[in-house]
């Protein structure tokens, strides 16, 4: 039902924008990101209330989800700075074009994998710059991320794809680049990949996320604007360190921002929140200074401050941890995550990404029979003849349909990069095998054939 209800939403009349910085409509919505800024670091948390409006059951998906998230959490007290297994995380990044510009080179997509695995290996050169109260506190998340080496086909990959689109943006906070009928790309397998969508994202945001969620929604990964990701190429400056990266990611990983997202209340006020994480200090910046929000303060802190800084929830030092990835500041001035977040994290990785950190996507590439056997349903079997041999998605490469009898002896034989349908209704009832057998990647099932 909550598939259908999407589709249905994708599915009216696309409302177009007109005005880059200040908001945009879809199917009704408008959402609202720069709040007055060039850039606004993400929007993850505009993407969630969109979410949970048209997404039914999502809400309570998101809370089912987070309690198994807390049980796991008070189970795991108080060892978490000790959870030191090393986990691995396979990406793909779909670099959705439309400009020759927007076709960001493979050496700058691969230049955002060493930022992250630095920032979560807590390896960053910056460490340095973590202020002194704040370095007992500073976790390394022992996460390696990497470009994926195998495709959900089991064939050779450089977890990249390119794909072009007559879509000239794609507006913070919607879904849209998710989708090939409104100009995007389809997601790998949520439980297997992390996807990354890179695209002329429009509105004043450099990112959005979804937080995970059991099971995952085929939604889940994200989406960066081109411009804001990796090291090389061209980049906006303060952006063009990694950073949006890093902090989208943290929300994947379940971490949320460490002022709450309550327009600047504290926690412990009526409204007021935190962001689960006890050695984050409390944050409401609402300090009317060139930090916040143009003098408007939303909560959220810009620019790199002068340690300490302190605002109306931390008062005194050390103040607020305005270094933390999870902050809305410059990428120069991210350089730690906490003891508590990497608890966040871990209870993510132990419960809705479970999946993925099992993914072993990483290694080298070669024959991956498993993945590629996933991949392929054959029905009715047994069967009276006719066979499908369904693909769940287009191969790259044209494979190999080849049928054999108990002897050996092959009775049919096609090529196809799709699914199809065979017919062996002429052969003698029994057992034959289909092997089917693209680019290093083979599959044999057992058909039994009973007219
Ligand atoms: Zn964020």
């Amino acid at each position: 039902m909550r598939k259908l209800l999407l589709l249905f939403f994708f599915c009216q009349a696309y409302v177009g924008y007109s005005q880059q910085q200040s908001g945009a409509s879809f199917n009704g919505d408008t959402i609202r990101l720069n709040y007055g800024r060039p850039y606004t670091r993400c929007a993850t948390m505009e993407h969630l209330a969109w979410m949970e409006k048209h997404d039914t059951g999502y809400k309570a998906k998101l809370i089912a989800s987070q309690k198994l998230m807390d049980e796991w959490r008070s189970r795991h007290k108080p060892d978490s700075t000790t959870i030191d297994t090393e986990y691995t995380i396979p990406i793909v990044v779909h670099v959705i074009w439309n400009t020759a510009a927007e076709k960001i080179s493979v050496a700058q997509v691969q230049s955002e994998i060493p930022v992250l695995n630095a920032a979560y290996n807590r390896q960053n050169a910056d460490t340095t710059n973590t202020p002194a109260p704040f370095k007992s506190v500073a976790a390394n998340m022992h996460i390696t991320f990497c470009l994926a080496t195998t495709d959900p086909y089991g064939s050779a990959t450089d977890g990249i794809v390119y794909k072009q689109t007559s879509s000239t943006g794609f507006y913070a906070g919607f879904n849209t680049v998710k989708y090939p009928s409104l100009g995007g790309d389809t997601a790998w397998d949520v439980n297997r990949y992390l996807n990354i969508w890179v695209c002329n994202l429009q509105g004043g945001s450099l990112g959005f996320s979804e937080f995970p969620t059991t099971p995952l929604d085929n939604t889940f990964g994200s989406v960066i604007l081109y411009t804001a990701f990796g090291t090389t190429g061209t980049l906006i400056v303060p952006f063009n360190l990694g950073g949006t990266t890093a902090h989208e990611i943290g929300h994947l990983l379940n971490l949320h921002h460490p002022w709450g997202d309550d327009g600047g209340l504290c926690p412990g006020q009526n409204g007021g929140h935190d962001d689960g994480a006890a050695d984050t200090p409390p944050e409401g910046n609402g300090n009317l200074d060139k930090y916040t929000n143009n003098g408007n303060s939303n909560g959220a802190t810009y620019g790199c401050p002068t340690f300490p800084y302190t605002d109306n929830c931390s008062t005194t030092y050390p103040g607020i941890m305005f270094n933390n990835y999870m902050e809305y500041t410059d990428d120069s001035c991210y350089n730690l995550f906490t003891n508590d977040q990497k608890s966040i994290v871990m209870a993510a990785l132990h419960g809705p990404l479970a999946y993925l950190i099992k993914s072993n996507r990483c290694g080298p590439a070669g024959i991956n029979e498993y993945s590629f056997n996933a991949g392929i349903s054959v029905f009715p079997n047994p069967t009276n003849g006719k066979i499908t041999i369904q693909f769940a998605e287009d191969r790259p490469e044209v494979c190999s349909l080849d049928i054999y009898n108990v002897l050996g002896e092959k009775i049919y034989a096609t090529k196809t990069n799709h699914s199809t349908e065979v017919d062996i209704s002429n052969s003698a009832n029994g057992v034959y095998l289909l092997r089917i057998s693209g680019n290093n990647v083979a599959s044999v099932k057992k058909i039994v054939l009973n007219r």
